[in-house]
């Protein structure tokens, strides 16, 4: 399948590449983390990346899981872990055996259900925490937390030897610590996520913002997506580092949406904004 270009952040040493025009395609990796949050048309640069993060059912954000999945089959790599809503997995499963089918081949997959609260292991150190969303039946959204273990204040001055005495003893001598790295909000309308601290405090946030001007005010309704007052209203209750705006409508070009932004939202707040599918950025 050709791949079209993909967008290319960098944040300190985190890549985040992908593609988000409403309607059209959403696709956002973030290579470091081994994640993928929703699939898109599957392009290329995607395939390799181990656990794709599912959001909801809508041909733009899912059309390429069966396509990534048999094309790392292809490749001589394992089928990967596609997390999905659970209510998607039986539809999921017939859309993967049609193709099969299709192809000759059976394409081996690794589905995981997931619903709001639930907690997938990435890595070691690294987990993806399912959050519920208002878009469509069982929509979710995804943050990725790397845990740590802190050693405890009173402590934190010990030597070696007297750490290894007190670990002999059974003494707890630490406490877990989460640090929520991203947060990806996929499609929803406005929900106050601020209610969510993991959400409120994650370094990164991707959020779509689908509207822009006032007349299409009802179709963020209609759609459940976010209207920019909206987003707006959320981005000022959060305190994340840097917030990127995926699913842009066409029907806005971007130097207005850009124009837009800057007048509704705070300054300070707008810095931390980058426009996924902006060539311009700022
Ligand atoms: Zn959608």
């Amino acid at each position: 399948m050709p791949s079209h270009n993909l967008a290319y952040i960098k944040i300190d040493e985190m890549e985040i590449i992908g593609y988000s025009v409403a309607a059209e395609e959403t696709v956002v990796a973030m290579p470091q983390l081994d994640v993928c949050f929703d699939i898109g048309k599957a392009p290329n640069q995607v395939i390799s990346i181990n656990n794709i993060l599912l959001t909801h059912g809508h041909m733009d954000h899912a059309a390429g899981i069966a396509y990534y999945l048999s094309h790392r089959n292809f490749c001589g790599q394992s089928p990967g872990t596609i997390l999905a809503p659970e209510n998607l997995l039986g539809p999921m499963r017939e859309i993967i055996d049609a193709w099969s089918r299709l192809d000759g081949n059976k394409i081996p997959a690794n589905l995981v259900g997931v619903k709001a609260g639930d907690e997938y292991q990435i890595k070691p150190n690294l987990f993806t925490r399912v959050f519920p969303t208002k878009h469509s039946k069982g929509s979710v959204g995804y943050s990725v937390i790397e845990k740590r273990k802190k050693i405890k204040p009173e402590y934190a001055t010990l030597t070696a030897p007297q750490i290894v005495e007190l670990k002999k003893q059974n003494v707890e001598i630490d406490y877990p610590l989460e640090i929520p790295i991203v947060t990806y909000l996929g499609d929803t309308q406005y929900v106050d996520f601020s209610q969510l601290d993991y959400i409120a405090a994650s370094k990164i946030l991707i959020a779509e913002c689908t509207f822009y001007i006032d007349e299409h005010a009802d179709r963020a309704l209609a759609g459940r997506h976010m209207h920019i007052g909206e987003f707006a209203q959320l981005v000022r209750k959060l305190n994340n580092q840097h917030i990127i705006v995926t699913h842009t409508t066409q029907r806005t070009p971007m130097s207005q949406i850009r124009r837009i932004l800057k007048d509704e939202i705070p300054a300070d707040i707008y810095d931390r904004i980058i426009l996924l599918m902006d060539k311009r950025r700022k």
